[in-house]
């Protein structure tokens, strides 16, 4: 059944409370616990490595039963299907420490250099199309997170490249260390409305499970994270591979 306006509403009601629920707030509690200490672990060079790792693995392990949580009991209607790979032609938002784990995950396998590649190309071709257009529109310079930005990804999602993580059975190859927007991005409407040309796309209904303060306050502990690294801060998945492939900590 689709979801209308009035659905939707009743929906967003269901997840205020859900996310009020003392289990919901253990769960995020948890993963700021665990954040606090992959920051601690920043500090100490040589055994933060590993401590690092392990505590980020935790952080989103808790965020990922959180969101189960509220999908459960929000009773969201999650039209996603199995193995549906819609919105990963996307460029998706990271936080520099997601862009330097993920570039870890994929390095420590067979396909990972070819991987790597695929996102150093696909974040130079994003950056042309992002310079053409800032140039078209007579801009002197290009920043993120603007209108300029925006239609550049909505040209890239039209451009229909998968994403460089993306396997050839359709399925995430880095599941474990996707990054928190891939995490949260649910559609409850009509799946033919995914694909970037179909009429419906600007107006595809997406619950918001990553919205409230609570929540946005584990997304600072992650900017945290990556300024403690110093990590040059991208605006997506493919932009921040490109520029943190070659870290030191992408070995540890
Ligand atoms: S990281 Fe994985 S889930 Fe996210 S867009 Fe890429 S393939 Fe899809």
């Amino acid at each position: 059944m689709l979801v209308d306006d009035d659905a939707l509403e009743q929906l967003r009601a269901r997840l205020l409370r859900a996310r009020e629920s003392p289990e919901a707030i253990a769960l995020l509690d948890a993963a700021r616990e665990h954040l606090d200490v992959a920051l601690a672990a920043t500090g100490e060079p040589a055994r933060a490595r590993a401590t690092l790792w392990r505590a980020l693995d935790a952080a989103y392990d808790a965020v990922d039963r959180y969101l189960e949580l509220l999908a459960r009991a929000a009773e969201v209607p999650v039209r996603c299907g199995p193995g549906c790979a819609a919105c990963c032609t996307e460029a998706p938002p990271v936080h520099a420490i997601e862009g330097l784990r993920l570039a870890r995950a994929l390095l420590e396998r067979a396909d990972g250099g070819e991987r790597v590649q695929r996102a150093v190309d696909q974040a130079r071709a994003f950056q042309a199309m992002l310079l053409a257009r800032a140039q078209a529109a007579g801009a002197d310079h290009v920043m993120t997170r603007t209108r300029l930005y925006r239609e550049t990804q909505e040209q890239w999602r039209r451009s229909g490249r998968s994403c460089p993580v993306l396997g050839a059975d359709g399925r995430c190859s880095a599941y474990a260390a996707r990054p928190l927007a891939c995490r949260v991005y649910v559609s409850v409407d009509d799946p033919a409305k995914c694909d970037p040309r179909h009429p419906g796309f600007a107006t595809l209904r997406r619950p918001a499970l990553w919205a409230s303060e609570r929540e946005r306050s584990v997304e600072r502990q992650l900017a945290r994270l990556g300024s403690a690294l110093s990590l040059p801060a991208a605006p997506n998945l493919q932009w921040a591979v490109a520029q943190l492939h070659d870290h030191p900590l992408t070995s540890s």
